[in-house]
């Protein structure tokens, strides 16, 4: 069963764009329920923008999106309320999502305040269940954000997007900016809280092992397209851009790093080709229809996903 269904998505900033010049470029996925889903790739790959657009914060150029077996491309402000709160958002950086003059209890009750009308007691007793869920306690009702550590400040966030019992949450680089060690923390937790609430996640990141190590399947995006889903970034992954993405990852050194001339460097701009294939200007294996002809997202026998020329004659 699928909890969202993204067909034929495209979503373009400015108006007149070219073809290609798309944030978000023919996307059709879905995301089972009870999955994570990981979605990678650079930034400015559309990740960000295919999030927004599932949780209504942003409207498709072109194609629809389905929740629970409802469109709601075209839902209004009053529509999307009543299922706002089946859908959530944890953060990268809770630092600035807090407001700093709020202490821990304004903070995870802000959705409940929006949400229900229960007693200040009963919201306390929540929120105290709720902290606990994520290993903290009530000691921290009464606390400022910038009173804790980025670990504990990154559980806050989950338990104010748990609050509500939402179906599905989407991670935007919720383990990125952390260190090894609580990294595996909150990837303990979050997979903990699924399991006991049922939930669904999208969870971006450009964090290759923390992405390896939760979810279910993978996407990869480039330039806004889907160039493959699988379901770990291993050895079998088959599209160019994708082994450049797990290359890199074997050289975690930022200097060697960026000997890897298939990847963006820092302030680097890249020209969306007008046609053909999205990564022909950086592909090794790059043939005469890679110019001409961009290559559809095949799907294979494992249910294996990619988008290249190399992998369509079999
Ligand atoms: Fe490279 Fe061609 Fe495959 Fe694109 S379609 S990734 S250019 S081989
Ligand atoms: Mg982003």
């Amino acid at each position: 069963v699928n909890l969202v269904e993204i067909k034929g998505v495209y979503k373009c900033y400015h108006k007149k764009a070219k073809p290609k010049e798309y944030a978000v470029y023919k996307v059709n996925l879905n995301i089972k329920k009870g999955e994570i889903l990981g979605l990678v790739g650079e930034s400015g790959c559309g990740k960000s923008s295919l999030a927004k657009m599932i949780l209504k914060l942003e409207q498709p150029t072109k194609g629809k999106i389905l929740f629970n077996e409802q469109d709601i491309t075209d839902y209004s402000f009053s529509q999307m309320r009543k299922i706002r709160n089946r859908m959530q958002m944890v953060f990268q950086d809770s630092t600035n999502a807090f407001n700093p003059y709020y202490t821990v209890e304004q903070i995870i009750s802000e959705p409940l305040n929006n949400y229900s009308n229960e007693s200040e007691k009963e919201k306390e007793k929540k929120i105290v269940s709720m902290l606990e869920k994520v290993g903290l306690n009530k000691t921290y009702l009464t606390r400022y954000s910038h009173e804790m550590s980025g670990g504990q400040r990154q559980r806050i966030g989950i338990a104010r997007a748990l609050i509500l019992h939402p179906e599905f949450v989407v991670c935007d680089e919720a383990v990125s900016s952390i260190d090894y060690a609580l990294k595996k923390q909150i990837l303990n937790l979050l997979t903990d809280l699924k399991q006991q609430f049922g939930l669904t996640y999208l969870f971006i990141s450009h964090d290759i092992a923390a992405v390896n190590k939760i979810c279910d399947r993978v996407v990869v995006m480039y330039l806004g397209n889907i160039v493959e889903v699988i379901s770990n970034i291993n050895e079998n992954v088959q599209h160019p851009y994708t082994k450049a993405l797990l290359a890199a990852t074997l050289f975690p050194d930022p200097k060697k790093r960026r000997k890897n001339t298939v990847l963006f460097r820092e302030g680097e701009e890249i020209k969306v080709p007008e046609k053909g294939c999205v990564f022909q200007n950086r592909c090794f294996y790059a043939q005469n229809i890679c110019k001409t002809k961009q290559p559809d997202l095949m799907t294979q026998k494992d249910g294996h996903e990619v988008a290249c020329h190399l992998y369509h004659h079999c």
